[in-house]
């Protein structure tokens, strides 16, 4: 007997041994494995050149199993997992389970590469190229019913820069906690709104206090017509609130509530953020600042068990388009604002 026949002996034998219900949950599992399997292959076929976008592809031999391709265009040639989070990488996707499983648990980098068997480096650019999409799918999120905004502030970090980088500014060790007194424009703000229904949007917009133009490139259009929009007494909120058509419940100043609406949600979520970035990962360089801001709204916020949130974090991960490489993770500003 092979070693093969003999293990699927093992297998067939201890099969039998189980109970019907603990049957029927074995198969269900193969067959959810092989169902993730069958994704990972790639079988995928390309219609467009993901250079030109021309559609005169020809088949040009397969690599590593994977399917290659010639544009007939611009003459490039390229695999069937260009633009995935996959492209150029070997490992195994079952590899990419246990990491996204790591992501879930907010294990550090250096725990993750030992349990995934990857390199540190390797496991940084992964979880920036798996936010990155994460970044697209929460882009989509719009709020509804009851939905709490308040900004909050980071000190800019420049940690884990490059040696060569040079510093726009004197280098702080940590993104720490700050208060809104002392808004300096050492702060990035971060205008945040989460609903009942545990959705959130968070993004960097400028350095300092929030203008109405800051809060309305994070929050325009991502708020339905008609919510409950609860927030302090900030101007720009009310512009925002009539522009959006929304029903603007404003906490007065140096007060906790307005009957029986108040922002202790948003201020429950501003502090696990602050756990989880500065005693969870150390601080985090602000270049990256708006990743962790999405792995927050969806790890920590987001209303989903966490086998869930694996699940739908793997299907996004396969099925995205990606276009991040490793190469250029580090390769974006070192403070991303969207009002200058
Ligand atoms: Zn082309």
């Amino acid at each position: 007997m092979t070693t093969n026949k003999a293990e699927l002996e093992i297998i067939k034998q201890l099969f039998q041994n189980l109970n019907a219900d603990d049957k029927k949950l074995f198969l269900k599992s193969i067959k959810e494995k092989e169902q993730i399997n069958e994704k990972l292959n790639f079988t995928r076929n390309l219609t467009n050149c993901p250079h030109c976008h021309s559609k005169h592809l020809k088949k040009n031999g397969t690599k590593n199993g994977k399917q290659r391709y010639i544009c007939l265009d611009c003459h490039k040639t390229f695999a069937n997992t260009n633009n995935t989070i996959f492209y150029g990488v070997k490992k195994d996707l079952s590899v990419w389970q246990k990491y996204i499983h790591c992501m879930v648990e907010k294990y550090s980098l250096r725990k993750t590469a030992e349990i995934c068997g990857i390199s540190l480096p390797t496991a940084f650019a992964w979880r920036h190229k798996i936010l990155d999409t994460l970044q697209k799918m929460m882009n989509e999120v719009k709020l509804d019913g009851i939905v709490e905004a308040d900004e909050t502030f980071m000190t800019i970090s420049f940690k884990g820069n490059h040696k060569n980088f040079k510093l726009p500014r004197l280098a702080k060790q940590r993104g720490s906690a700050n208060t809104k007194r002392g808004l300096s424009k050492e702060l990035v703000c971060i205008p945040c709104v989460i609903n009942l229904n545990r959705k959130s949007i968070a993004k960097i917009s400028n350095l300092g206090k929030p203008n109405l133009v800051a809060l309305q490139k994070v929050l325009n259009g991502k708020i339905q017509k008609d919510s409950v929009f609860v927030t302090d007494s900030l101007r720009g909120y009310l512009k925002l609130s009539n522009d959006m058509e929304l029903n603007h419940i404003r906490i007065p100043r140096n007060k906790h509530s307005n009957g029986s609406f108040n922002i202790q949600m948003i201020n429950s979520y501003h502090s696990i953020l602050k756990a989880m970035l500065i005693y969870t990962f150390k601080g985090v360089s602000t270049k990256y600042l708006n990743n962790y801001l999405v792995y927050h709204n969806f790890v920590n916020f987001a209303k989903e068990i966490r086998s869930d949130k694996e699940q739908i974090l793997f299907k996004h991960i396969t099925s995205a388009n990606c276009i991040s490489k490793s190469i250029n993770v580090a390769n974006r500003p070192a403070v991303p604002l969207l009002v200058a």
